[in-house]
């Protein structure tokens, strides 16, 4: 299969605001894959997504499948709607995931899986994928009941 173009990736994710620096996170969400950009001179993990590493300035960034673990370093629920015309049906939840590639590369995505009062700081969570509006969204849900 090949790769989504440009214009599909708009299309795709038409509400959502795609430029240079972040089309190529979009396109791998299309094929299930999670990239963040990182730096090829010196291997740093660069997220919000940037063109340029803020380690070593230098612009030869590729976007980079990770491996999906990582903790939970922060979450909240927001109580507000954003748009008065659909209340919220639910505090939605926003969580903040320190992937194991980096300390402090902390992806924002949600926890799914998992009632909101089993929710804990440092929990291990794994890359899961969520099905909204026909289109798939990388979140994360407790992992496995690994040793320990
Ligand atoms: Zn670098």
């Amino acid at each position: 299969m090949s790769e989504p173009s440009d214009d599909e990736v708009f299309a795709h994710f038409h509400d959502v605001r795609i430029d240079h620096d972040n089309i190529a996170h979009y396109r791998g969400l299309m094929a299930g894959r999670l990239l963040i950009n990182r730096c090829d001179a010196c291997g740093t993990w660069i997220y919000p997504h940037r063109p340029l590493c803020p380690q070593c300035l230098s612009w030869n960034v590729t976007p980079t499948q990770v491996s999906g673990k990582g903790r939970l370093y922060m979450y909240t629920f927001i109580m507000q709607s954003r748009d008065p015309g659909k209340p919220l049906r639910e505090p939605m939840q926003a969580a903040a995931i320190e992937l194991a590639e980096q300390p402090g590369l902390r992806y924002l995505s949600r926890v799914v899986n998992c009632p909101a009062a089993a929710l804990a700081h440092d929990m291990p969570v794994a890359l899961t994928w969520i099905e909204e509006n026909g289109r798939l969204w990388p979140a994360f849900q407790p992992e496995g009941d690994a040793h320990g």
